[in-house]
């Protein structure tokens, strides 16, 4: 059996671990490696590795750290592909769509790689006789992130980019679930110059996170995952006084209304529904039909639900792979369950989906369920999964007052051809990123991805500004070269300007 080792110091080590976790590849349903869980001793190693790097790496110049940025650029466009298969067998998800979120991981790198000019300071010449006034931003020293297994190589890389072209030492605690994609990205950043110990992956559990959330020598945290362990990173992180920023679940709605054409909305919902099994953060998982039309809408959505291709990751004619394990898969058709229970209509059933050839497989098959009201714990919890619900209402104030009546709020589209109505919707929901006729509106690199309410924990976005903001902070130099000529006399009442 695969070993999945941490990456400390520039290689990889077992150090002191010896408990493990089963990597499943959720097409086959069988377990294909181990990976090592940290223990407090193991995380102690990896943090002070790490800050002994940031001592000569926040003192490396802009032009060498640009540099180290752009051959990692280069790296991971070349391995994209090897990092897609990576993903589609621990993750499950279509290999097509790992290139996808390769690629959206590549464009934080690429706006990483501007960091010369992102860090530009200010400067007021004058602002006092003699008295000049400049503000720049340091790095923090080591960061940590805790990141979820939907997007193993995309969540950790709107972090670390960002972070280590700031100056910052990087120590990534990844998902045990899959962990590999990890240790080729650790590879890369090794092959692309950068020095050891800057960038480390410690693989663990809940022992791994508290001691990264307790160490002293950690100031900072980034974390991405379910509501519940966001709050409780977000409260823990705080209380030891480190900079945090927790990324939350999600229930993301689309409004469908009248006017839009129903074939586009239909199209682009069961896709935002159904890739990557519903296992995104930004995955549509309730319909808003809003108006008359709300049993066509169903009609057509179940019809083109009913024709997604299930299948293994690797195989080219999958447009949907398995869910991540066998929990997974349990939990999802549980909540189908209650759906049916609580009085909604299984309009398209995916429980009980069996794969030819892949009978031990994860897969749950895209699911439809009409006539969900928001009392239903289909539609109050995140359930993660290829399941879409159809809610009803009558105009589009009835849908922003139910969008924002949601504890979540990260994602939500509109599908409209008024620009009243989407402009309405923009401006009332109470929701991080949105989109118009965008079922998944990911912010580009070069802006800030977050959520508002339940969805994130904490002041600032990731990537973007505020991902600069967040790995640095603020100097401000008050400085006076005195003239001989013109002496300046002391005083003793608070500094003002002359
Ligand atoms: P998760 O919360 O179970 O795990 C996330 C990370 O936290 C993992 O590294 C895990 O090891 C660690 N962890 C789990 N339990 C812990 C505990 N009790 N104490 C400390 N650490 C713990 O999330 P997941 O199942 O891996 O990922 C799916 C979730 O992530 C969904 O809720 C999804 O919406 C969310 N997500 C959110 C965003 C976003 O941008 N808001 C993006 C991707 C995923």
């Amino acid at each position: 059996m695969r070993t999945i080792e941490h990456w400390i110091g520039g290689g990889t080590t077992r150090a002191d671990s010896t408990r493990t976790a089963p990597v499943w590849n959720p097409a086959t349903g069988q377990q294909q490696a181990e990976v090592l869980l940290a223990e407090p001793v193991d995380v102690d190693l990896a943090v002070s590795t790490a800050a002994k790097a940031f001592e000569s790496w926040s003192q490396t110049s802009l032009t060498k750290r640009t540099k180290v940025l752009f051959a990692f650029r280069e790296l991971v466009s070349r391995h994209a592909q090897e990092l897609a298969e990576i993903i589609a067998d621990e993750h499950g998800k279509v290999v097509s769509d790992a290139l996808g979120e390769v690629q959206r991981g590549l464009e934080v790198v690429e706006f990483a790689c501007g960091i010369p000019h992102l860090l530009k300071g200010d400067y007021s010449d004058q602002v006092s006789t003699g008295v000049d006034v400049y503000g720049f931003r340091e790095p923090l020293g080591v960061v940590a992130g805790i990141t979820p297994f939907n997007f193993p190589v995309m969540v950790p890389m709107w972090m670390h980019p960002v972070a280590i072209a700031c100056g910052n030492a990087f120590v990534l605690k990844p998902s045990e679930r899959d962990p590999s994609a990890s240790m080729l990205v650790a590879r890369l950043w090794a092959e692309a110059g950068l020095p050891e110990g800057v960038f480390t992956v410690v693989h663990g559990d809940k022992t791994a996170v508290d001691a990264l959330l307790d160490h002293p020598e950690v100031a900072a945290v980034s974390f991405v995952g379910s509501t519940p362990i966001a709050r409780y990173i977000h409260q823990r992180a705080n209380a030891n006084g480190k900079r945090v920023q927790a990324l939350g679940g999600a229930k993301n709605h689309a409004v469908v209304l009248p006017d839009a054409d129903l074939g586009f909305a239909s199209d682009h919902l069961v896709a935002a529904a159904m890739g990557s099994a519903g296992e995104r953060c930004m995955a549509i998982s309730a319909a808003v039909a809003v108006g008359t039309g709300a049993d066509q809408l169903v009609d057509v959505v179940a019809a083109k639900a009913r024709a997604v291709r299930v299948g293994p990751g690797r195989e080219e004619a999958s447009e949907m792979g398995p869910v991540v394990t066998a929990a997974a898969r349990d939990r999802i058709t549980g909540y189908v369950d209650s759906g049916e229970q609580q009085g909604a209509t299984v309009a398209v059933d995916g429980r009980g989906l069996v794969v030819p050839g892949h009978e031990d497989g994860f897969f749950v098959g895209p699911t439809v369920l009409d006539h969900v009201t928001p009392s239903m714990d289909v539609y109050r919890d995140e359930i993660f999964g290829p399941v879409l619900s159809v809610v009803r209402a009558s105009d589009v104030d009835e849908a922003i007052a139910l969008i924002n009546a949601n504890p979540y709020g990260n994602g939500t589209a509109i599908f409209t051809s008024s620009g009243e109505a989407a402009r309405r919707f923009q401006r009332g929901v109470q929701v991080g990123m949105i989109g118009i006729n965008v079922p998944i509106p990911v912010p580009m690199a070069y802006y800030s991805f977050g959520g508002w309410k339940d969805s994130l924990f904490g002041q600032s976005h990731v990537h973007g500004p505020e991902g600069i903001a967040f790995y640095t902070r603020a100097k401000v130099v008050t400085a006076r070269w005195p003239h001989v000529d013109h002496p300046i006399a002391a005083s003793y009442h608070f500094p003002t300007t002359s």
